[in-house]
């Protein structure tokens, strides 16, 4: 897209950082070595259990263009569900508000997968960052295309925003997703049967697979997320990916529902917009500031990685970044 009225100011100096980020970091990686390989990796998705529990990694991205890292920040991990904040931010460029006729906006305070709920509501997901919600934004994105089509273009969408062409899907996640994908289609399925799917089943799971299987490490989701940072402005280059408003809707639904049943504690914990996957790795957004992806594959009960959100809680602590601050 290009600038426009509400593209805010471009951040081009160094942001001025009351601690030295890449020690905070450092001694965040140290205070979570007790809980290194803890948690449990979801069984639902064999490739995802094939993973070293021990790995530990995270990330930050500035304004500024600076990145810090430490850990396993630069191994590749898939990045399942954190991959639907940025399929929503193409739907919203794309399809713009009529979006929301197919996609609700509240929390779930469900399983991401639940069935039940959706039946209950007749077909139209809680929120677009759970499952079903997903694959909606996933049938808009689309659109008058094929699948095929609509996946490119979230993989160059993804390439550009973290600056680095060699972004692939890992194909064997992307089997894995489809061999362990009942309960998605089942989803699916309903939402076909309630019309909210404008395209095949099989199409948009196709979509939404792939795009759970992309493969990236800390600092390029970091780097991938900057824009929700600053308004959806790159703050490098002036560039607006997103219309401002269109941003900190998604910054809102992050806060609401970006970890699966266990969004009140992550707020709660952290304080910060944010996203998870069942893979271990989470993004969260610091307004004005940055972006700070970390991973460590165990799961809490509720879906979210264990040892990254206390790593996350850590930094936030040195850093005073929550939003509630
Ligand atoms: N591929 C996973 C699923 O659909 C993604 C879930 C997640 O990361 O929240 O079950």
């Amino acid at each position: 897209m290009s600038n426009g009225k509400d593209a805010m100011t471009q951040v081009n100096h160094p942001l001025d950082l009351p601690i030295d980020l890449q020690e905070a970091l450092d001694a965040t990686v140290a205070d979570v070595s007790a809980y290194q390989g803890q948690g449990v990796l979801p069984s639902y998705l064999p490739s995802l259990t094939q993973v070293n529990p021990r790995k530990l990694g995270i990330a930050v991205a500035l304004g500024d263009g600076r990145t810090f890292a430490a850990g396993d920040a630069d191994e590749a991990f898939s990045i399942q569900s954190i991959s639907n904040v940025f399929s929503l931010s193409l739907a919203l460029q794309q399809v713009g508000g009529s979006l929301w006729n197919h996609v609700g906006k509240e929390a779930s305070g469900s399983a991401i997968n639940s069935v039940v709920q959706l039946e209950l509501e007749k077909g139209k997901p809680r929120n677009p960052l759970i499952n079903a919600g997903a694959m909606v934004v996933d049938d808009q994105l689309i659109g008058h295309d094929s699948a095929d089509v609509a996946v490119n273009e979230l993989m160059e969408f993804l390439r550009e925003r973290c600056g680095d062409c060699t972004v692939e899907i890992d194909q064997s996640v992307a089997i894995s997703e489809s061999q362990g994908g009942s309960l998605n289609r089942s989803l699916a399925y309903y939402m076909a049967a309630f019309n909210n799917l404008s395209h095949p089943v099989e199409d948009v799971v196709s979509v939404y697979f792939r795009q759970c299987a992309i493969a990236m490490t800390c600092r390029q989701l970091a780097k991938a997320a900057l824009y929700l940072a600053f308004d959806g402005t790159d703050p490098l280059t002036g560039d607006q990916i997103l219309l401002a408003s269109r941003a900190r809707r998604i910054l809102a639904l992050m806060v609401t529902s970006g970890h699966y049943d266990n969004s009140g504690d992550f707020a709660f914990r952290i304080g910060l917009p944010g996203k998870s996957g069942v893979s271990g790795g989470i993004l969260a957004i610091v307004p004005r500031v940055g972006t700070i992806a970390a991973w460590s594959p165990g799961l809490n009960s509720a879906g979210t990685s264990l040892t990254g959100s206390i790593m996350l809680e850590k930094l936030v602590e040195r850093t005073g970044w929550s939003i509630f601050a």
